[in-house]
């Protein structure tokens, strides 16, 4: 889990650092940083080998907490183009049907590779799509992720209330609860590592009140306790969720949430938009976090999260690119500045700095995924470091180097390093053909949305 290096690193003298104390950079060693060097200072580390950042911007890895990896073989289908969530939905479920391992395996690897480059070192996916032949859909990701190198919390997400049931998805996509709940506890004893420095964990993840059955929810929000582990799903995306909720369980979305036992601290939310004040209370109480994904909403016309106020109510915000049909890109640094606009535009410049939006994307996001080794830059950390150039065109002229990342729209970066190993080395992942990459994912996407 934690890469051995032969001699201590001294990633030194950043442009700039999002750290307190540490202007000449940081010692990382056996996957961790051992050491923040302030100004005036060498390393009390002996026999450092250096980095030489003087052109790097440094932030902690950003992680991504709400993504549907697979989606990356559906951005803008013309069939979904417009729509909102509930129409979206049905327009893509037919398409979805069809996804094979083979499709899978493509999607998971562009979408890996895709938030690797803008600077994530973490990400969780919620995959909740199960038509015959993609059992193992879980099993894929996990060998995905291992290629790369990426950390990742894999959410095994289900669906099990299809049309004939008064749910929103076909049957072909949605399997049983039993099969279900079986597949959640093979796939936690086979695949999730305790403790810090872990890189693959599974959390369970039913996907939302309109296609999950509330025995479903029960079950799966009582096996998450028993195996410890944590629980997402979508909540207060919509008003049209707030209505079918409404309709079918006489009540608003979170006190079917509480009602089913998932009002605690393992829950983690996606989307969180349409909560009252007195929710964001209950909410704050229980510890449960929430994942906004400022892209995916804007897109859908889903409403916009009030992160402010679940901020101050006590709540923990991380960020999400949410799936590829809904943003359509899976870039974590892009999302950051649409966080950064949307909620400055929503509260105003006293409330809103560049810097909230970079704490959304490490510290937030670390807290809705249950992780206390990542998200920040601090001695005792696990070495996860995203590193930008600013030496494109859009940044030419710019001041203050870590406003300039999310001001100017930075989208790629220079360098990455999860657990001490450099995975993006010059802006490219070595090992990996992206061109050959981008070639197979399109024309299984093709393949896929019926055009070839
Ligand atoms: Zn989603």
């Amino acid at each position: 889990m934690v890469e051995k290096t032969q001699r201590p690193l001294w990633i030194k003298d950043p442009l700039a650092i999002l750290a307190e104390g540490a202007q000449r950079g940081v010692v990382v060693i056996d996957g961790r940083i051992v050491e923040l060097v302030p100004t005036g200072r060498r390393p009390t580390t002996p026999d450092v080998t250096t980095f030489d950042a003087g052109a790097h911007v440094v932030l902690p890895g950003l992680i991504n907490t709400h993504h549907h990896f697979y989606q990356t073989l559906t951005r803008a289908v013309p069939a979904a183009l417009d729509r909102e969530l509930f129409p979206w939905l049905q327009a893509l479920y037919p398409i979805w049907a069809r996804l094979t391992p083979e499709a899978l395996d493509l999607a998971v690897t562009l979408a890996l590779a895709e938030l690797l480059l803008s600077g994530a070192t973490t990400t969780t996916d919620h995959h909740y799509v199960f038509p015959k032949g993609l059992e193992e859909a879980v099993d894929i990701q996990v060998g995905a992720a291992r290629r790369l190198g990426v950390r990742v919390l894999l959410t095994r997400g289900s669906m099990n209330l299809s049309q004939r049931d008064g749910g929103l998805p076909p049957d072909s996509v949605v399997q049983d609860e039993d099969t279900i709940l079986a597949d959640c506890e093979r796939v936690v004893k086979r695949y999730h590592q305790r403790g810090e420095g872990a890189t693959v964990q599974i959390a369970l993840a039913p996907c939302s009140p309109f296609s999950v059955t509330t025995s479903l929810m029960r079950a799966t929000a009582e096996l998450a306790e028993r195996l410890n582990v944590r629980l997402h799903t979508h909540l207060a995306e919509t008003e049209d969720e707030n209505r079918f909720c409404q309709a079918l369980y006489k009540c608003r979305p979170l006190d079917y949430l509480e009602d089913c036992g998932w009002l605690n601290a393992r829950t983690w939310l996606a989307h969180g938009i349409h909560f009252t004040a007195d929710e964001m209370t209950r909410l704050a109480r229980a510890g449960t976090s929430v994942a906004h994904c400022p892209c995916s909403n804007q897109t859908l016309a889903s409403g916009t999260c009030p992160v402010c106020a679940m901020e101050d109510a006590g709540i923990c915000v991380g960020l999400g690119v949410d799936g590829s049909a809904s943003n359509d890109a899976s870039n974590l640094m892009q999302e950051v500045r649409a966080a950064f606009l949307l909620q400055r535009s929503r509260y105003g410049v006293g409330k809103v700095s560049h810097f909230d939006a970079l704490r959304w994307a490490t510290a937030g996001s670390a807290a809705c995924v249950g992780r206390s080794d990542i998200g920040e830059i601090a001695v005792g950390k696990m070495a996860d470091l995203a590193l930008f150039k600013l030496d494109e065109l859009r940044f030419s002229g710019s001041g203050e180097p870590l406003a300039a990342l999310v001001l100017c729209g930075a989208h790629r970066a220079d360098r990455v390093m999860v657990g001490g190993r450099w995975l993006v080395e010059d802006g490219h992942i070595p090992g990996l053909d992206l061109a050959d990459l981008m070639r197979r994912h399109s024309a299984a996407a093709k393949r896929l949305q019926g055009a070839a």
